[in-house]
């Protein structure tokens, strides 16, 4: 039985009432967690608060990045064991499982560096008068996190948060809490204050209603589904509560008839079966010129042909979906493009091996899809690729700007002058240029435009939203 973690304490929900943990690989039952509500949210506000006050905020940054950096060694000495949890709680192969296990060591690695070197300025003004500015934080940030990369996504923003001199409420998915309920009790063990780290699991409409609504939160940092975002948006409104709000995407790999494909048909496949293609940043769409689009699809096709789903454990190219409604979504956006006459260039397969209770989908190459049909502006969050070609640079930039989504893109061409036009026409966060490690590299400013949301998250850029900025003038004498 897992507990909420508040104030460094394992703590039951107020209500006594619990959810069941589901293996995604077989379908089973093998843990229990807290539903909570918002009476926990509560508790945890007031402690998260409390250690704000009295020692977080006084407590120099230097040995705020003491602090962090320890954790980071934590969770690196702990690797195996939290890519245990992750797993068997999200059914991640065991090789993705890992790699966010680094990434989560990485953000507090990062953030660590950068408590002491978030500064203000001084500025000119009036003879007689100084101006300076200082970054404050917050006090106690929300964040509101989904199932696909919990401990990505936790590193990215708790850390970021921290950093900036925050202490936190962390809403978990009910979907996956394991591997960070570990984490906060990590955080403790290394010497955190109490209610630095606070997690309280449950429901969605239950506990992150709660949370987005509560008047002691002062910033909540949202990644999700633009649903659910604009519900949190409108909750945080009421009270005037800033949001950064990291939501879904359609991103396109845009791939020229120059394009290096040696280079570009390995990341394209990855950026659409990692995580079994439950990716925000999920190359989903393939746009590709027209005089390469059949040798294209024909190479990419073989390599789909050989990817296989199954188990977490045996670590193929793609696991299970999170749970069983996500493999209906998937299945029935398949079956859409069955009914439209939508063609399979190929598919891969689930090994036989799989239990039957698991949620597997094969991981399927798709062409001519048209760019108005759902399939093409709707996130699937499945290993389904949609391939469509172009006729020139205008044609793909309309393609590629053509969803109400805007959070990465690929690009690949050899030319110059094309990368940095197409750079500068993409409507999105992020675009890479002959390469595709969207969600990598914790250096890199993240974030969307249009439904895809707003605010950056990771890298030093991240510090600016974890803060507030104050103008002091001082009229001398
Ligand atoms: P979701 O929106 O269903 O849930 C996200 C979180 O919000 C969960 O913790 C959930 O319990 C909570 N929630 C649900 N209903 C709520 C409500 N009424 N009030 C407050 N909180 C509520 O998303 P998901 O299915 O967990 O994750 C998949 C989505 O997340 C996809 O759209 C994906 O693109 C997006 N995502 C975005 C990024 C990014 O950085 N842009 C990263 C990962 C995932």
């Amino acid at each position: 039985m897992q507990n909420n973690f508040i104030a460094n304490e394992p703590v039951a929900s107020a209500s006594g009432r619990t959810l069941d943990v589901i293996d995604p690989s077989d379908g089973q039952v093998f843990d229990h967690l807290q539903r909570s509500d918002a009476s926990d949210i509560d508790s945890a506000v007031q402690a998260a608060r409390h250690c704000f006050e009295t020692l977080w905020r006084p407590m120099a940054p230097a040995d705020r990045g003491r602090l962090l950096m320890r954790l980071s060694h934590a969770i690196t000495a702990h690797g195996d064991q939290l890519a245990a949890l992750e797993q068997r709680d999200c059914g991640k192969p065991t090789g993705q499982a890992r790699a966010d296990v680094l990434a989560l060591a990485r953000y507090f690695e990062f953030y660590a560096g950068a408590c002491d070197k978030l500064h203000g300025e001084t500025l000119p003004y009036q003879e007689g008068t100084s101006v300076l500015t200082w970054r404050e934080a917050h006090g106690v940030t929300g964040h509101v996190i989904p199932w696909n990369y919990p401990m990505q996504i936790f590193g990215r923003s708790v850390g970021g948060a921290l950093a900036a001199g925050n202490t936190c409420v962390v809403k978990p998915s009910e979907d996956a809490c394991l591997s960070l309920l570990r984490v906060a009790q990590l955080a403790a063990e290394v010497g955190f204050p109490p209610g630095a780290i606070n997690l309280v699991t449950g429901y969605g409409h239950e506990v992150g209603d709660a949370l987005a609504r509560h008047a002691g939160i002062d910033h909540i940092s949202f990644t999700g589904s633009p649903g659910v975002g604009t519900l949190i948006a409108q909750a945080a409104a009421e009270r005037h509560c800033p949001v950064t709000l990291e939501l879904g995407g359609k991103s396109p790999q845009i791939v020229f008839a120059d394009a290096n494909l040696d280079a570009a048909l390995p990341a394209i496949v990855n950026a659409i079966v990692q995580n079994a293609g439950q990716t925000c940043s999920a190359g989903s769409r393939l746009l590709v010129e027209r005089s390469l689009y059949e040798p294209l699809l024909e190479r990419l096709g073989a390599l789909f042909s050989g990817l296989c789903a199954g188990p977490a454990s045996m670590d193929l190219d793609v696991g299970p979906l999170i749970r069983a409604t996500q493999k209906e979504r998937v299945l029935g956006f398949l079956e859409d493009a069955h009914t439209a006459g939508i063609a399979t260039v190929a598919q891969g397969s689930v090994v036989p091996e799989a239990p039957p209770g698991g949620f597997y989908a094969a991981p399927t190459l798709l062409r001519d899809v048209p760019p108005e049909h759902r399939l093409a502006q709707e996130e699937i969050f499945g290993p389904v690729l949609c391939a469509m070609p172009f006729d020139d640079e205008d044609h793909a930039v309309q393609l590629a700007n053509g969803t109400r989504f805007g959070l990465v893109a690929g690009v690949w061409t050899q030319q110059g002058a094309r990368q940095l036009r197409m750079a500068r026409r993409l409507q999105c966060g992020q675009v890479f240029i002959n390469n595709y490690g969207a969600g990598g590299g914790v250096e890199l400013p993240f974030g969307g435009v249009k439904s895809s949301g707003y605010g950056r998250e990771k890298g030093f850029e991240a510090l600016y939203g974890f803060t507030t900025l104050k103008t002091v003038a001082i009229r001398h004498g």
